[in-house]
Parts: structure tokens; sequence; C-alpha cells
């Protein structure tokens, strides 16, 4: 039996997880990933990171050691063209690579430049080099005004998804709130504020009014103030300044930069207006059947979360494998915000919400259990080189939500 050349260009969430799909069926695929990084980056440890000085080298998986290991081939090259024609990419380096099935999983692209001003005075959780920036200026920041929010993205229309102005705002509260945890351990809370801005109508678009209620009464609680429809232009030494004119105060600024999509897809003919993967719901390109997209860069991806990175990874390679063996049944792609909000120390807030999508959830859990989930969700996909846990873990917690919900109407 012929093997079918696969490859995955990103070695991500949305990477690694079709990864170790598609090994299970070893006999049917040859499978290359491609990675301008050496690591895979565990984007959602970050903030502890940032802003409690956890370990960067806890959010780095060695991908070549990882794909190696399990049977793969794994190159450390920038996708720089795509022919979709001919079915074959250029890398940086110069090669050129066949495919059979091209599976896009880059992520977005952070555009930090896109802010005048960020590359001097700005801070960002974002990457790993930005969180360890951030953390060595928290430590010694001895209180002032922070400002904290997301820059506006745009996002093309072939598709139908939800048009967020700032596709994922949890950073965002958990920044806000593990910044207010650091500076009243550390006495500065007093002779601080904190302000926070959305470029969106609403804080926290991607869910329902139950929890952005929860979130926003804590944030009253701790003296968090919100600001709405504030699009960042520029952040100077002393200010953080928006499109329409006002600016806030502010000495530690701190944001999520635009969310792009990278150059190569609109080079090569294959993104939508804006440079996203427009793809049905099986994750397959709009007018190349041999090509999939999961995860941030994939336009219907939204809000952009690692959650849904992998179970568009699941839909795209379930239909690959029925495609391709014959075995199994294509996953329907169901779109849920599911992620858990660090607040400093032991505080912490699940959200579990389907009301974007229609569905009737909507859900806040407030608790140091909650933390003890995120905490652990981390050291499993970490020492576990970027699985995910188990599914029954996810069908026991799903049926506890239902019945958490159920027990608080
Ligand atoms: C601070 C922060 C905290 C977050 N917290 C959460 C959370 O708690 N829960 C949650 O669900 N989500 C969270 N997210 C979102 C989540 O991290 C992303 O949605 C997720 O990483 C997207 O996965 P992906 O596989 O699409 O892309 P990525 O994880 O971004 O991986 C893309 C990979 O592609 C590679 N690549 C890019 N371009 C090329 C190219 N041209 N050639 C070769 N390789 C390329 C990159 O190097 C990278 O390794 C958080 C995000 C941030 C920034």
């Amino acid at each position: 039996m012929s093997q079918k050349k696969i490859i995955i260009m990103g070695g991500g969430f949305a990477g690694l997880r079709s990864f170790y799909h598609l090994k299970e069926y070893d006999k049917h695929f040859d499978i290359t990933l491609i990675d301008k990084r050496a690591f895979s980056l565990e984007k959602p440890a970050l903030p502890e990171v940032a802003f409690a000085g956890s370990k960067v080298e806890h959010t780095l998986i060695d991908l070549k050691h990882v794909i190696e290991h399990h049977g793969g081939h794994f190159l450390q090259d920038e996708v720089v063209k795509i022919n979709p024609k001919l079915n074959h990419i250029h890398l940086k380096s110069g090669a050129k690579v066949e495919y059979d099935y091209l599976l896009i999983t880059t992520g977005a692209f952070k555009d930090f430049n896109a802010i005048k001003g960020f590359d001097k005075y700005g801070y960002s959780m974002c990457d790993d080099v930005h969180a360890v920036k951030l953390w060595e200026r928290l430590k010694n920041f001895k209180g002032g005004h922070v400002v904290i929010g997301a820059a506006k993205s745009e996002f093309g229309h072939r598709v139908d998804a939800p048009d967020l102005k700032a596709p994922c705002e949890g950073p965002i509260g958990e920044a806000m709130f593990m910044t207010d945890y650091y500076l009243r351990k550390k006495g500065f809370r007093e002779k601080s504020t904190i302000d926070v801005f959305t470029p969106g109508e609403i804080f926290f678009e991607d869910v329902g009014d139950l929890v952005r209620n929860k979130v926003g009464g804590v944030m009253q609680e701790r003296g968090i103030n919100l600001h709405l429809n504030k699009v960042v232009k520029e952040i100077t030494a002393t200010e953080m300044i928006y499109e329409d004119g006002s600016s806030l105060p502010s000495d530690l600024s701190i944001i999520i930069p635009p969310y792009k999509a990278h150059c190569v897809f609109k080079d090569s003919g294959l993104g939508d207006d804006k440079g996203f993967i427009p793809t049905d719901k099986t994750m397959r390109h709009l007018d190349y059947d041999n090509i999939f997209a999961a995860g941030d860069i994939n336009a219907l991806a939204q809000p952009k979360l690692g959650h849904i990175a992998v179970h568009q990874a699941d839909v795209a390679t379930s239909t690959l494998i029925k495609e391709v063996t014959g075995k199994g049944e294509i996953l329907p792609f169901k779109p849920e915000v599911f992620c858990i909000m660090n607040m400093g120390g032991m505080d912490a807030t699940l959200i579990y919400s389907d009301v974007l999508y229609g569905g009737p959830h909507d859900i806040a859990i407030h608790s140091p259990l909650a933390r003890m989930m995120k905490w652990s969700f981390d050291n499993y996909y970490f020492y576990t080189h970027g699985h995910m846990p188990p599914t029954f873990t996810l069908e026991i917690l799903e049926k506890f939500l239902e019945l958490f919900q159920e027990h608080e109407k």
C-alpha cells in the first residue's frame, strides 16, 4: 500500500494534535512536520511566566525529539511559498517539498509592530520572549498606572464565523487579575490603578451574560476599571493613546497585538480577504480538496483558542483518515469556549460557554479547583510532550459542568 505524504505546517496545539492522531494510522501516512521554531510553545502557560515568574522552559516542547521519536520527519524551516496547483511548498532554506495532503496549522501572526511605540514602551505575554521581558519589568515595578487590553483585529468574510474584534481576551483577564494579585502581595496596590480596555462594545465578546457578569463582579471588587470601544493606536512612556483621540495615563502598558494571517497564504492564493484560510466544516480548504487548516489560522476558528484549535485538528484528521483509510467517522465541528483563567495565587475561574454559537451553556466557576485543573493541564501537556488529557477525563468534566449548570438554575 502506498503511503500518502502529509505535510503538517506548524507544530503548535493544532499541529501536534494532528500529528499524534495521524500517527495512529502509520501504515497509511508518511508525515513531515515543519516548523520555523525548534520548540512548540504552550501559550496558555505564558501568563504564569509573565506575572508570576514561572520558568519559561516549562512552556517549550522540543519538536525534533518528539516528532522523530514517534517516527515522523521534522524540518526546522519556514514555509515561504505554497503552490497548491502543483502540490508542493518552498522553504526559506531553498528546499522544495511535495505533498499529497497539506495541513496548515501555523497559528496567527501577532503584529506587535502595528502599534506605534510598542517596541520601546509596550509589554505583552503573547510569546516566550515578551513574557520573560514583562516579568523582569513587573519585578521592578513599584506601583503606578497599569493599562491592559487587546488591540483590534480584523477578519475576512468568506466563511460564516463570529466577527470578533478581540479574538482572545482570556489572557487579558489573566493579566489584569494576576497584576492586581501581584501588586497587593507586594504592597503596591494602593498606589496603583489598573485600567482595562477592549476594542469591542462589550468585554469578553465570546461568552454570554452570565460569565461576563461574574467576571465583571470580581473586577469591581478588585477596583479594576473597564473601558469599552477603545482601539489602541500608540504607546508612549506615559500614555496609552486610542484612535478616538482619548488616552489613559500608563506607566506599564500591556497589550495583545492585532492577530493577522502570515503573508504566505495571501501570496499563495490560499487566504480569504484578510489572509486567513477559508474551509468548510470538515476543515477542508474551500478551493483545494487536499489542503486542510486547523487552529488560529482557520477563518472558522473564533475565538482563537487552543481548545478550538485542538477540536479543529480532530475534525480535520478524522476527515483525512476516513478519506484515506475508510476508517472511523468524520467528527462534527462543534465550537465552544472552554478555558481556565488564572487570577493570581490559588485563584482561578473556569469558563465554559457556547452561547456564541447558539448553545445553552454559559458557566463560570470561580474556585481554587479551577487553579488546580489548569496547573494539572499545563503539567500534563508538558510532560507528555503535547498530548491532551485522555478523552474520558474531558467527558467526565463535561458531565460535571452540565450538573453544575442545572444546580445553578
Ligand atoms: C498568552 C496567551 C494565553 C492563552 N491562553 C489560552 C487558554 O488558557 N486556553 C486556550 O484554549 N487558548 C489559550 N490561548 C490561545 C492559544 O494559545 C491559541 O489559540 C493556540 O496556540 C493556537 O494553536 P495553533 O496550533 O493554531 O497555533 P500556534 O500554537 O500559534 O502554533 C503555530 C506554529 O506554527 C509555526 N509557524 C508559523 N508560521 C510558520 C511558517 N510559515 N512555517 C513553518 N512554521 C510556521 C509557529 O512557529 C508555531 O509553532 C492563549 C493565547 C495566548 C497568547
